[in-house]
C-alpha cells in the first residue's frame, strides 16, 4: 500500500491549482480525477458538435419534483475551466460584508477582500490575467497591475465601448485568462480562434485554463502524480471518526482505495457535498464534514442570462468577449439594492441562433448570418442568495439530486432592463433606423455553471462546514478547495476567487 502525503480530488479551477501549489514542496501528490484528458480535434471548435454536448456529461441530476435534467458540467482533467471563458474577476470589497437585497441580506464573509488580495495577485498571476485597471469603478483595490495589458478591443466593440461611456458608464476590458506570446498578440489570437474561446475547448492550450496551467504545472514534479477517469465513491476515516485515511474511486467497473495523510475535495459544488454526503458512516451517519447539517445546502448558482442585442449596425466583431459593464454592481439611482455585472460572451454561431431565439424570431426575411452578424450578445449575472433549502442531496443509490429554486430575480429583471435602455440609447446614437430587437434567456435548471456555496466556510461550526482554512471543522485532516465554501456568490464570475482561495489554503498546508 502506497500512502501519499496529499490526495486531491478532482482537477478544476480549486484542485488543478491547489495542485500547482504544492507540488514544488516535494510533498507525495496524488490526483484522482473522474475524467479524461479533453481529446484535441477537430470538434473543439465545431459549434454544433459543442451545442450537441460533444463534451458535457451525459450524467442526469434530478430536481426537487424528482424531474431528470442535463447539468451543464463537464469532467475533464480542467474541470470546468476547460470550456470556460477565462474571464478571471475579483468579488468587489462589499461582497465580503453582510448586503441588503431585493431578497434578503446576503451573508459576510468570515475574511475580508484585504485577506484574499494577496492571492488574487497571485492567481491572477498564474493564469496570465490581461486587464487594465481603473477602468471600472467598483473595481477593489490592487496593490500590481494585471499580470499583461487588456487585449484590444476590435472595432465595433471599441465604437460600442465610447459610446456607453458617453452614456455616462464606465465600460471596461473584462480580465482575461490566455497565455499568449506578448510580441505577437495579432497573430496568435488569429490562431487561437478567439471567436470560439467562450464555452469552447482551446485545443492550442492558449486558454489559461487549470488543465494547462495547474496539472500541467504540477505534473513537471516527480512528486506529484495524476489518475485519471478515477470517480471518488466514498471518503473513508479511520477507526476514531476523527481523521479520514482513505479514498475508495471507481475505475473501468472496479474499485480501488488510495491512502493519504490529508485529503482534499476540489470536485466542484454539487460534486463535493455530494461526495462528502455518499461518505456517511458509523461515526458520520449525516456524511463527512456534516455535524452541522449544512453540507449540501445554500447552493448558489448566479441569475445568468444570456441576451442577444440586434441592430442594423453590423458586428464583425471576431473576439467579442470585451466589455463588462459594472456600473450597476451596487445598484442604480433607481435601485437601492445590487443588480449584478453585464459582460460581452462569445459570439453566438449562426446555426445555434435558431435553437436560441427560436419562434419568437422576427428577421424579416433575413438569413441567420445575416443576423449573427448584427447582434451583440451579452451575459448577464445577478446574485442569487444562499438558502438553507436550496440543496444538494444525494438518493440511495448515490445519484444526486438538486434542490433549487431561483431567488432575487428582481435584481436579474432590472439588470436585464439595464442593459436594454443601455442598448437603445446606442441605437439612438448611431441614428440606426430599425430599433433595436433583444432575444435570449435566463439559464434554468441545467445551468449550474456558477455552482457555489454547499460547504460554506466559517468560524462556527454550527453554522458552517469548514474552517478558515477550509479544513472541515468536524475532521483533523479533510479540507474542501472549490466553490463549495463561498458564503455568498456576488455577481461576478468564480473562478478566480476558487483559484485565490486555492492558494491560500495551499500555503496554509505547506506552512502545517
Ligand atoms: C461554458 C462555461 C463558461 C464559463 N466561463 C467562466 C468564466 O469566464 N469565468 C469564470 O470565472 N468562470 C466561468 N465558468 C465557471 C467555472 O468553470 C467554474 O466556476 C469553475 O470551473 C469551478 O471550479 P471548481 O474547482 O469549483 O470545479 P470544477 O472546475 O467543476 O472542477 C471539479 C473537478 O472535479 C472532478 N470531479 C467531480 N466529481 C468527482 C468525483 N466524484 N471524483 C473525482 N473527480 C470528480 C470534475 O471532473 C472536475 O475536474 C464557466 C463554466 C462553463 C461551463
Amino acid at each position: 500500500m502506497q500512502q501519499f502525503d496529499f490526495i486531491i480530488i478532482g482537477t478544476g479551477a480549486g484542485g488543478g491549482t491547489l495542485a500547482h501549489q504544492l507540488a514544488p514542496s516535494g510533498k507525495r501528490i496524488l490526483i484522482l480525477e473522474r475524467g479524461d484528458f479533453l481529446p484535441k480535434e477537430k470538434e473543439n471548435w465545431d459549434p454544433i458538435a459543442v451545442a450537441q454536448g460533444r463534451y458535457k456529461t451525459t450524467e442526469l441530476w434530478r430536481d426537487r419534483n424528482q424531474q431528470l435534467f442535463s447539468p451543464y458540467q463537464h469532467y475533464w482533467v480542467g474541470g470546468n475551466t476547460k470550456m470556460y471563458g477565462g474571464a478571471l474577476l475579483r468579488l468587489r470589497e462589499q461582497d465580503f460584508e453582510a448586503r441588503p437585497h431585493f431578497d434578503g441580506v446576503s451573508p459576510a464573509w468570515p475574511l475580508k477582500y484585504a485577506d484574499f488580495a494577496p492571492w488574487y495577485d497571485q492567481a491572477e498571476a498564474l493564469y496570465a490575467v490581461h486587464g487594465t485597471r481603473g477602468q471600472d469603478p467598483t473595481e477593489p483595490p490592487a496593490d500590481t497591475d494585471y499580470p499583461f495589458p487588456a487585449l484590444p478591443f476590435e472595432p465595433r466593440m471599441e465604437t460600442l465601448a465610447t459610446q456607453i461611456r458617453q452614456q455616462g458608464y464606465h465600460p471596461s476590458a473584462i480580465p482575461l485568462a490566455i497565455r499568449l506570446p506578448e510580441d505577437a498578440q495579432g497573430s496568435v489570437t488569429d490562431r487561437i480562434n478567439m471567436e470560439l474561446y467562450d464555452g469552447y475547448p482551446d485545443p492550442t492550450g492558449a486558454k489559461a485554463d487549470s488543465h494547462v496551467v495547474g496539472i500541467q504545472g504540477a505534473l513537471q514534479h516527480p512528486n506529484v502524480s495524476l489518475l485519471t477517469n478515477r470517480k471518488a465513491l466514498k471518503i473513508n476515516t479511520d477507526s476514531s471518526g476523527k481523521r479520514v485515511e482513505s479514498v475508495t474511486v471507481t475505475h473501468n467497473g472496479t474499485e480501488e482505495t488510495y491512502f493519504a495523510d490529508t485529503i482534499v475535495v476540489a470536485c466542484g459544488a454539487v460534486n463535493s457535498a455530494a461526495l462528502l454526503l455518499n461518505s456517511a458512516n458509523e461515526q458520520h451517519p449525516n456524511g463527512l464534514a456534516n455535524s452541522s447539517g449544512l453540507v449540501g445546502r445554500n447552493l448558489m448558482v448566479h441569475n445568468n442570462g444570456i441576451v442577444l442585442a440586434y441592430s442594423a449596425t453590423p458586428n464583425p466583431s471576431k473576439f467579442q468577449k470585451a466589455i463588462l459593464i459594472a456600473d450597476f454592481y451596487h445598484g442604480a439611482p433607481d435601485s437601492l439594492y445590487p443588480l449584478g455585472s453585464i459582460q460581452n460572451m462569445g459570439k453566438a454561431d449562426p446555426l445555434l441562433l435558431i435553437d436560441a431565439v427560436g419562434d419568437d424570431m422576427d428577421t424579416n426575411g433575413r438569413d441567420m448570418d445575416h443576423f449573427a452578424g448584427h447582434i451583440v450578445d451579452f451575459f448577464i449575472t445577478a446574485e442569487d442568495l444562499p438558502q438553507p433549502e436550496n440543496r444538494v442531496l444525494v438518493d440511495e443509490t448515490g445519484e444526486i439530486q438538486v434542490h433549487y429554486t431561483a431567488n432575487n430575480l428582481e435584481a436579474y429583471q432590472r439588470l436585464h432592463a439595464k442593459l436594454v435602455q443601455i442598448m437603445d440609447q446606442v441605437a439612438e446614437q448611431e441614428g440606426v433606423g430599425e430599433s433595436t430587437k433583444y432575444y435570449g434567456f435566463k439559464l434554468g435548471s441545467g445551468g449550474v455553471s456558477h455552482q457555489n456555496g454547499t460547504c460554506r466556510f466559517g468560524t462556527d461550526p454550527k453554522e458552517s462546514v469548514l474552517d478558515l482554512h477550509c479544513k472541515a471543522h468536524d475532521l483533523d485532516n479533510l479540507y474542501v478547495v472549490d466553490t463549495s465554501f463561498f458564503p455568498s456568490s456576488g455577481a461576478v464570475n468564480p473562478s478566480l476567487t476558487a483559484m485565490a482561495n486555492a492558494l491560500r489554503v495551499g500555503a496554509h498546508l505547506l506552512e502545517n
